[in-house]
C-alpha cells in the first residue's frame, strides 16, 4: 500500500482498514496478574432511607416507601405491604 504523507496523515492512517494499534512488548504473567489482582466484587454501597429507615442504594428511589429527596416518586397502592404504615 502506498501512502503519501501529508497534513492529518497519522489519523488517515489510522483510519484505513486492516491497520491499528499493535502493543510494542509482550506484558508480562506478573504485570497481567498486578492488573487483574484489583478484579473483584465489592458489595453495593448502601444508606438508610431517611423516611423508613429500610436499606437503599444512594441517588436511588426507595424501594420500599417509594420516596425520593423528601417527595413520593412512587406512589404506594393500598394493600400492598410497607413497614412505615
Ligand atoms: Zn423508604
Amino acid at each position: 500500500m502506498t501512502a503519501r504523507f501529508k497534513c492529518g496523515a497519522p489519523t488517515l492512517i489510522a483510519n484505513l482498514p486492516g491497520l491499528m494499534a499493535v502493543p510494542k512488548q509482550r506484558q508480562s504473567h506478573s504485570r497481567t496478574n498486578k492488573r487483574r489482582s484489583q478484579h473483584k466484587i465489592e458489595a453495593p454501597g448502601l444508606r438508610h432511607c431517611p423516611r423508613c429507615g429500610a436499606p437503599r442504594r444512594p441517588h436511588r428511589v426507595c424501594p420500599n416507601c417509594g420516596t425520593y429527596a423528601g417527595r413520593e416518586v412512587i406512589v404506594q397502592q393500598p394493600g400492598v405491604d410497607s413497614d412505615d404504615e
